[in-house]
């Protein structure tokens, strides 16, 4: 049977989410490709701009200065990837503290993973997962600023204080098709649910490849417990190679047939096509099944998921950025 054509503009609406992922640059060439890339996708309002971070922090300045250039030049809330493999509890208090200090409330709580090649069986540092990592940054922050301070009305000059209401956001892993450690797929659920008790408030999936695969993993995760959103991520891959590397690392099967099409496809432009439309489709199925956003993986590059957000009609960057001015 011919899959049918979903109408993806009218899947999505105006009101969906959008999010982001980038990694650290490695040259200062990157870097000033990155500051556009930010630019430009900063114009369609995301709900956030995460970053990544090096496993045993091997990128925590250059994770660092990409979340302080969305800060201090965007509107848009940067969220820092943290991983906890290897680390001692002091140390990772201190990473956790020297990001509070930068300004940064939103983070992605991961464990991360062993050093390639190196003992499976080796203690991973004193922390051994992500929900221990979630309940450390809370802890840290409530330790930081555990009151606000509030002006008392009627009395210039005098403030009170109260508990803070402003709470940390703290965004967690999901895998709809199983983390590779894991033994069977309703152990991805249980991990899912000890990090929303451990105090995550979100959770961003794993790149996968059917909409069947998202929408089950949060039905079945709704139906053990998990409330929170569970943001599906989805990355527009317009080569075969690009493809090849993300199973490699992933572990998820792309579809055979969209690993053939972009395989046989001979002309570049045609490849992107193939790739920019499998994503919004995809994104579109999830949409219209309920997801709560979208959170797009960019590679570090701006056009292919802005593509998919136009296709999708969440606005053309431009178009959205214009209407913010004149509403201002
Ligand atoms: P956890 O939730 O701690 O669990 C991973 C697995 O460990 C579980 O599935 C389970 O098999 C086992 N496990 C966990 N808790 C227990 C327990 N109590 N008892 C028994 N087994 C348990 N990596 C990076 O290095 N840097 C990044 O910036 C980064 N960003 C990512 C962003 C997203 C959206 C995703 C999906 C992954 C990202 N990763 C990143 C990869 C991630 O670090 C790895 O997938 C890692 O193997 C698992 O991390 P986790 O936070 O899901 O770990």
């Amino acid at each position: 049977m011919a899959p049918t054509e979903p109408d993806t503009a009218v899947a999505a609406t105006r009101r969906t989410p959008l999010s982001f992922e980038l990694y650290p640059p490695r040259t200062d060439a990157a870097a000033i490709a990155l500051g556009r890339t930010i630019d430009r996708l900063a114009d369609v309002d995301p709900a956030f701009i995460s970053v990544t971070f090096g496993a045993g922090g091997s990128s925590r300045d250059r994770s660092l200065t990409v979340l302080r250039y969305i800060l201090e030049n965007t509107t848009v809330e940067p969220m820092a990837h943290l991983t906890c493999v290897g680390s001692s509890h002091a140390e990772a208090n201190e990473l956790v503290r020297k990001f509070q200090d930068a300004g940064i409330r939103s983070f992605l709580a991961l464990r991360g993973d062993p050093p390639a090649g190196s003992d499976p069986d080796a203690p991973l540092g004193d922390l051994a997962s992500a929900a221990e990592l979630v309940q450390l940054i809370h802890r840290v922050q409530q330790e930081r600023e555990p009151f606000d301070q509030v002006a008392v009305e009627g009395n210039p000059g005098a403030s009170r204080i109260r508990e803070r209401t402003r709470k940390t956001e703290v965004a967690v892993a999901a895998f709809p098709t199983g983390h590779p450690q894991s033994r069977d797929l309703s152990r991805d659920v249980d991990i899912l649910l000890a990090k929303q008790v451990a105090g995550a408030n979100l959770a961003i999936t794993q790149l996968f490849w059917e909409a069947s695969d998202y929408l089950g993993f949060v039905e079945r995760a709704r139906a053990a417990g998990v409330t929170i959103p569970i943001l599906p991520g989805i990355m527009p891959t317009t080569t075969s190679k690009r493809l090849a590397r993300l199973t490699e690392l992933t572990g998820v099967q792309p579809p055979a047939s969209f690993a053939i099409a972009l395989e046989v496809e001979p002309d570049p432009a045609a490849q992107t096509e193939l790739g920019i439309a499998f994503a919004a489709r995809l994104a579109a199925e999830v949409i219209a099944g309920g997801a709560p956003g979208l959170h797009l993986y960019t590679y570090n590059r701006h056009e292919a998921v802005l593509d998919v957000v136009e296709r999708l009609g969440l606005g053309a960057p431009h178009q959205l950025a214009n209407e913010r001015n004149t509403a201002r």
